[in-house]
């Protein structure tokens, strides 16, 4: 039997230390934690690791701390316009919903897409109908809001009028407020999961509500296989950052090829890709991942991630800075 282990984060860009005060760490560091413990209390008690990290993002989703169900970032219009993916490596069956604005929590739906349909991604209404009728639960889009990222798109709309990274957002932020940990400017707050479960199987699960001041209709590399999402038999990844880049490099899929068709091991093949494939394009962000032998990696680019592993019957491990 494996000894089953989780793995997450909240998004990455601008974390510094500097701009972060104690309290608001600890804010930080106990969602993760608590998340982090759910996941491992499922795979102690033998269940898949694709429900692990299911509920895992559903619980992020509902932490208003991160750029996921309550608490996404707003669109240029203001509205709020969700993303998200799961798949199961043992299976390679996955589930993806874009676009979507009256969900509370993408991830179920993503999930119910997985379990339930013949399709792979479901964008908008569609995507909302489905899951209504799987008995999911719908919200106004007041639900998603939060004074911060309210305030985070009032400055990325002043500031330049282009789309930004949730926590690269919140270190803009913190520029003009010093208890503002993270730049509202270059802050990626997407949220996702990572395990591989007692049976050696691998899952991965991703949920966004993408830039801050992003286009409407734009979708990032979150609910892409491939790009923000991946699992197979070899490896599980959950990727946050500058989602056009991620797509464009196929970086989730890209740390299982490396793997699977250079021989590479897990750690060198997750670095090359945050390290060298994603900065030649200027790709910023960073992914978590894990392989069937229960290895973690979690690299990022930036200055910051919000992470953290758990291996069951050991202690939670959660970072923030590089
Ligand atoms: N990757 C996400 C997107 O581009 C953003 C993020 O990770 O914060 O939609």
């Amino acid at each position: 039997m494996q000894q089953a282990v989780i793995a997450i984060h909240g998004g990455a860009g601008t974390i510094t230390r500097e701009a972060m005060d104690p309290a608001r760490e600890r804010e930080y560091t106990e969602a993760l934690e608590h998340v982090l413990r759910a996941g491992q209390r499922i795979l102690a008690n033998g269940g898949s690791a694709l429900d692990a990290v299911t509920e895992a993002v559903r619980l992020l989703e509902e932490c208003p701390l991160f750029n996921a169900g309550k608490g996404a970032v707003l669109t240029h219009a203001g509205t709020y316009e969700l993303d998200a993916a799961v798949m199961d490596g043992a299976t390679r069956d996955a589930g993806a919903v874009a676009c979507v604005t009256r969900l509370r929590n993408p991830v179920l739906a993503a999930r119910a897409v997985l379990d339930h349909s013949e399709h792979v991604l479901f964008a908008g209404t569609g995507a909302e109908e489905f899951a209504a009728a799987q008995g999911l639960e719908l919200v106004e889009q007041d639900y998603y809001f939060t004074q911060a990222r309210h305030e985070q798109w009032q400055r990325a709309r002043g500031a330049a009028g282009m789309a930004l990274l949730d926590h690269d957002a919140a270190a803009l932020a913190a520029r003009n407020n010093p208890a503002d940990p993270i730049d509202p400017d270059s802050k990626f707050g997407t949220v996702g999961a990572v395990a591989c479960d007692s049976r050696g199987n691998l899952a991965a699960a991703t949920s966004t509500g993408g830039v801050t001041n992003k286009r409407v209709g734009r979708v990032g590399d979150t609910p892409v296989i491939g790009a923000g999402c991946y699992a197979d038999d070899v490896v599980a990844v959950s990727a946050t950052g500058t989602g056009e880049m991620f797509i464009r490099t196929v970086a989730a899929h890209d740390v299982s090829a490396q793997m699977r068709y250079a021989g590479l091991p897990l750690e060198e093949s997750a670095r090359r890709v945050v390290m060298e494939k994603l900065v030649a394009i200027e790709g910023r962000g960073g992914l978590i991942a894990v392989d069937r032998d229960g290895n973690v990696t979690l690299p990022f680019n930036t200055e910051g991630m919000y992470r953290g592993f758990a291996r069951v019957g050991e202690a939670v491990s959660v970072s923030i800075y590089g």
